[in-house]
């Protein structure tokens, strides 16, 4: 078994602990999660610096650094996360995540003697504003919804929806990490180049066919060398955590110019991360088996193993809201659009990080993988509004009585996503939510 998958006693659904909101019913936070962020006290001039999220507060790293309570690997792990970026304890590897979650799970349950003290480095998450949790030297998207590749190539290319080497090859390409943003950070329509389909030529004028994906990104810990590979049953002892990614898409851009090299100004101009990075330890209790129909191509043997197929999915459960400028004003709450999970992704986890690396590719600390647009197999789990609006010729309706087919200004997009199952505590992940502004 691999450490990804190990259950041990910080998984425990039994444990609760002294910062009561962490005990709360339905609570993102409890103590079987403890994600990762970095943050400061909103408005203020602090240093940036990592935390660990319990309940409705925050573990201060760099207060805990400080307190004398740790020790050990803890406590050298510790000594990484007072930074503004925790690429360096990322890269530290898993035996220094799993000593500090320990630690930090031994430290806030219910009866601890760090109680005392480590109340003392809490900060409220209502009085936090948070940055990205680590550089992002590179960002890969992939494309592992079989159902979202489907549905975007029938729309794209009526005649021939799923290219050949889609369930052979786990398809990605090169994004921009330097357009990669946290949540709340708000950004204008883009403008580009647009061809109708009966225009002769194409103009620049501001995107009308703002779209958002519903993706996972998956967060590189330590790396390997260049000209190295990571083998597919090792390829989790690499990844730090999993965090949720809104991948905006300019899609009457994207149709004009994503021939022959695939997508650039379409999607380089902005993405959201929500804040929190969910360690993948943290989410082992929601692995699940990975299927592949008798009836498909089976995967190459650098992309087969045992280990994949029994526990390579994540049961993650993902919804998007739109709340409007009008609701906003009247005070509404934000109208559903959708729900689906990672677990219905082609390719997991483990195959994008040993499919990276097969030709030597060397992946960093910090570096991100998103995982393409997660639609399930049902309309209402479609991750993008180009499939809920049916290529933008079918209305979503808003509960208000508003309604879409791409994003208008002032139109806000959240993002929540959870694990829940039988004999588990459930874990959140909080939301990731952006709001478009006008174009110039
Ligand atoms: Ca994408």
């Amino acid at each position: 078994m691999s450490y990804a998958t190990t259950l041990n006693e910080t998984h425990d659904p039994e444990l609760t602990s002294w910062v009561e909101s962490a005990n709360q019913e339905n609570c993102d936070f409890p103590i079987q999660n403890l994600p990762f962020a970095v943050f400061r006290r909103a408005g203020s001039n602090e240093a940036f610096r990592g935390g660990v999220a319990i309940g409705d507060q925050i573990v201060d790293l760099a207060a805990a650094k400080n307190s004398g309570l740790f020790s050990g690997v803890a406590q050298e792990a510790l000594n990484h996360c007072d930074s503004p970026e925790l690429n360096d304890y990322m890269a530290m590897g898993k035996s220094a995540w799993s000593a500090l979650r320990l630690a930090l799970s031994k430290a806030l349950r219910t009866g601890s003697d760090a109680q005392s003290k480590l109340s003392q480095c809490l900060v409220a998450q209502n009085e936090a504003e948070y940055s990205l949790p680590c550089r992002i030297g590179d960002y890969t998207d992939f494309y592992t919804s079989i159902y979202h590749a489907t549905s975007v190539g029938k729309l794209f290319r009526p005649d021939n929806p799923l290219l050949p080497n889609y369930k052979w090859v786990p398809i990605g390409y090169h994004g921009r990490s330097s357009s990669i943003e946290v949540s709340g950070s708000n950004f204008k329509r883009p403008k580009g180049q647009i061809k109708a389909p009966d225009a002769s030529e194409p103009v620049l004028a501001p995107c009308k066919r703002l779209d958002y994906e519903m993706e996972v990104g998956i967060y590189i810990g330590n790396g390997n060398n260049l000209g190295d590979t990571i083998d597919i049953d090792s390829a989790e002892d690499h990844v730090f955590g999993i965090c949720l990614f809104n991948d905006w898409s300019a899609r009457d851009i994207q149709g004009w110019e994503y021939q022959p090299l695939g997508p650039f100004l379409a999607k380089n101009f902005a993405s959201t991360v929500s804040p929190w990075i969910i360690t993948t330890e943290a989410l082992a209790p929601f692995r699940c088996a990975w299927h592949r129909d008798e009836s498909e191509p089976q995967p190459l043997p650098y992309l087969e193993s045992e280990q994949n197929r029994q526990t390579g999915s994540y049961d993650i459960q993902l919804e998007v809201q739109l709340e409007t400028a009008n609701m906003r004003e009247a005070g509404q709450p934000a109208s559903h659009l959708s729900l689906s999970s990672f677990k219905h992704s082609y390719w997991t986890v483990a195959q994008m990080v040993a499919h990276h690396t097969v030709n030597g590719c060397n992946l960093q600390p910090g570096d991100m993988l998103g995982s393409g647009t997660q639609s399930g197999p049902t309309h209402e789990e479609a991750g993008s509004m180009l499939e809920l609006s049916n290529g933008g010729k079918q209305t979503i309706n808003l509960d208000n009585g508003e309604a879409r087919t791409f994003l208008e200004d002032g139109d806000t997009v959240i993002m929540r996503g959870w694990c829940q199952k039988e004999g588990a505590k459930r874990i959140g992940f909080g939301e990731v939510a952006a709001t478009i502004l006008a174009a110039d």
